[in-house]
């Protein structure tokens, strides 16, 4: 009896499905917001001054499980200082056709220079295009940056410079309204610091 009524029951499934709410998305016409921390594509942070935030030490290169970054660090000089540490990445890139998206490389990062943004957008008909350059990775410059290579401007000292003391050489400096919008920003970063934050940031 048992057996005689299994195809009714399926048939029973089948029927209150179909009165179910429809869960199709129109992507992509309509495009729906992703989780906040959705692992997207990757960016590489500035500091307030401009300088980048990456200093070229390969450790997301070491923890990428699917080998999809390569960096060649390069020395800073006085004359031509990329980053506020001692070495800065000449190359950059991530192969977005070896991706998958974990973000251990971001977990990975000792300066918090590389996260991940919810930009997932990313197909592409050439293979080329998919491996992503420094140059695409590199958040924009925002108002009061200045395009590296270019001197620490945060500050006389390292301290200074984490701490977002802007000095008199800065590009900014004895402006009070750009200083406090330094100083914000640089808060505003130490807050999205969290580990695993995994947010959209280009500071
Ligand atoms: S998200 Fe994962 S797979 Fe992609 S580059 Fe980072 S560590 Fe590698
Ligand atoms: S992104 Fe971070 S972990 Fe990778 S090379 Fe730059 S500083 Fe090092």
């Amino acid at each position: 009896m048992a057996g005689f009524l299994d195809p009714v029951r399926g048939f029973g499934l089948t029927f209150t499905t179909m009165f179910k709410k429809v869960t199709t998305e129109q992507y992509p016409e309509e495009v729906t917001p992703t989780a906040p921390r959705y692992h997207g594509r990757h960016v590489l942070n500035r500091h307030p001054d401009g300088l980048e935030k990456c200093i070229g030490c390969e450790l997301c290169a070491w923890a990428c499980p699917a080998d999809a970054i390569y960096v060649e660090g390069a020395d800073n000089t006085e004359d031509a200082r990329y980053s506020p540490g001692e070495r800065y990445a000449a190359v950059y890139q991530i192969n977005y056709l070896r991706c998958i998206f974990c973000g251990l490389c971001i977990e990975a990062c000792p300066t918090r220079s590389l996260t991940m943004t919810n930009e997932y957008e990313l197909a592409d008909d050439s293979r080329t295009d998919l491996i992503f350059t420094k140059t695409q990775l590199l958040a924009p410059l925002l108002p009061g940056m200045e395009q590296p290579p270019h001197p620490m401007r945060l500050g006389e000292t390292d301290q200074d410079y984490y701490l977002g003391v802007a000095n008199s050489t800065s590009p900014v400096g004895g402006d009070p309204a750009a200083e406090g919008r330094l100083a914000g920003a640089v808060a505003g970063a130490d807050a999205d610091d969290a580990p695993g934050s995994g947010s959209r940031r280009v500071s």
